[in-house]
């Protein structure tokens, strides 16, 4: 049966709703893992609640991502990065300082002999380009706006969901369940399904919120990525098309308040004031968004037909700009695993390949949350000794190229164990 799909896709399906694989949540992961197993022509369904963004307007906010050589990678395997040329910024060096303190560290692409330490693009940009490279996945069904409400596992050799549209426009065909050999869940660090499964979580609450905005400096950025932590928090600017930079810039509730009030000239002042005129200062800001920052670690993120990845199973404070890059692992490593199975006629859903998901992950997710939250509660803390040393850490890292060198590889995403998709390799 050939169904029309929200987002404009013909694709073809079982009339019962049943499929090998289905996703709930098609955020940036969810859609990365429809793209990687529908392009290895798993049958697929993907439930997302929001509308497909219309082509001029995009229903994703601009946050600005970084990207590490590993994510490029993979979405260039997945034939995704080949659209992105004209929207993502190369950053050749990166700038860590301590606002008020001694001591800053410096990585550049030529010592780790690369053309870029990463790359930035606006989320809506690569949330588009992922719509557009669904489209093209014959084998995924989408399902939108329509959202997963309920799931029941027994002992059936099938995950069985319910689903409820939740636009005003009906979706045609829509199914009441879908059955799937395995179920993913891909529905954000917010996950009531996650609860309602059970599945506990370690939580901390940061007490912070990071504000985004696109703003135009009056020279242009060369490449630098600067993260820089202030007073009030992480502050970093990536570099963007032109003279703009992306800004994320971490603090408590009152002072993200207080700067999403100001008119733009009072928001550039403030900014400034922060990041100094190393960019000759600010002409412009765009649209700002305020995001709760929180640690969320799934404490397993597999279980009865069911795997849980991406922000789902780990939502981290954007400081080291790593969540989306981790959920790209993730994605690579279920999807090689799953492919791989069904070739030899093997269940997505079977215990034993889901606890080798588990397995695989697990050094990389804890590393990479780890060292995030690590990151986060060295550079809040104000006590003399702690700024001396982090003052002092800062120096010894940019003088001593093995821990560059190791540090780096990891943040790129070159470190640990490659994915086929990572390879450049299919499934
Ligand atoms: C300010 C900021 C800056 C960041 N910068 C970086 C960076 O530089 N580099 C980086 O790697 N990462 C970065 N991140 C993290 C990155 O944005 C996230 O890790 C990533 O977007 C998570 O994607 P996801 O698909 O797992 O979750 P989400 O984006 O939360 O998507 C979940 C989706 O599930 C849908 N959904 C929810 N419930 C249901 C349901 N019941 N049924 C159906 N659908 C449902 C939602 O509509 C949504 O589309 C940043 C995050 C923030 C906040």
């Amino acid at each position: 049966m050939s169904v029309h799909a929200d987002n404009g896709t013909h694709v073809t399906h079982a009339r019962d709703g049943r499929c090998e694989v289905a996703i709930a949540g098609g955020g940036l992961v969810g859609m990365s893992l429809a793209i990687a197993l529908g392009r290895g022509r798993v049958p697929v369904t993907l439930v997302e609640a929001s509308k497909a963004s219309p082509e001029s307007a995009s229903g994703y906010d601009s946050r600005p991502i970084a990207l590490s050589q590993g994510s490029r990678r993979i979405l260039h395997t997945l034939g995704v990065w080949q659209s992105l040329s004209a929207a993502v910024t190369p950053i050749t060096r990166i700038h860590v300082s301590d606002r008020g303190h001694f001591g800053f560290a410096r990585l550049r692409a030529e010592d780790y002999s690369v053309d870029a330490l990463g790359y930035v693009i606006a989320a809506g940009d690569l949330g588009q380009a992922l719509e557009a490279a669904l489209g093209s996945c014959e084998g995924v069904r989408v399902l939108r706006p329509a959202t997963v409400d309920a799931v029941t596992r027994d002992d059936s050799p099938e995950a069985q969901l319910c689903i409820a549209a939740t636009g005003d426009k009906p979706v045609e065909d829509l199914p009441s369940r879908v059955r799937a050999k395995l179920m993913v869940l891909c529905d954000g660090g917010h996950s009531p399904l996650r609860e309602q499964l059970g599945i506990p979580v370690n939580e901390r609450d940061y007490g912070q919120f990071a504000v985004t905005a696109r703003v135009e400096a009056r020279s242009h950025h060369d490449g630098v990525a600067y993260e820089r932590f202030t007073a009030a928090g992480p502050l970093a600017l990536l570099p963007m098309h032109g003279n703009h930079c992306g800004l994320v810039w971490s603090m408590d509730a009152d002072s993200s308040k207080h700067l999403l009030a100001l008119d733009d000239d009072g928001f550039l002042a403030a900014l400034t004031e922060q990041f100094g005129t190393r960019l000759g200062g600010f002409v412009s800001a765009g649209p700002r968004n305020a995001f709760p920052l929180r640690l969320v670690t799934a404490t397993e993120v597999v279980g009865r037909r069911l795997a849980i990845i991406g922000n789902a199973a780990n939502s981290l404070h954007p400081v080291a700009g790593q969540g989306l890059n981790l959920g790209l692992r993730d994605v690579a490593a279920l999807a090689e695993i799953i492919s791989g199975s069904l070739r030899e006629g093997g269940d997505p859903g079977d215990a034993s390949l889901l606890a080798h998901y588990a397995q695989c992950r697990r050094h990389d997710q804890k590393r990479v949350s780890l060292a995030t939250d690590a990151l986060v509660r060295l550079f809040s803390n104000r006590l003399t000794p702690l700024v001396l040393a982090r003052g002092l850490g800062l120096l010894a890292f940019d003088l001593f190229p093995p821990i560059k060198r190791h540090f780096g590889n990891h943040a790129m995403g070159l470190g640990g164990h490659h994915s086929r998709l990572a390879r450049g390799l299919s499934l």
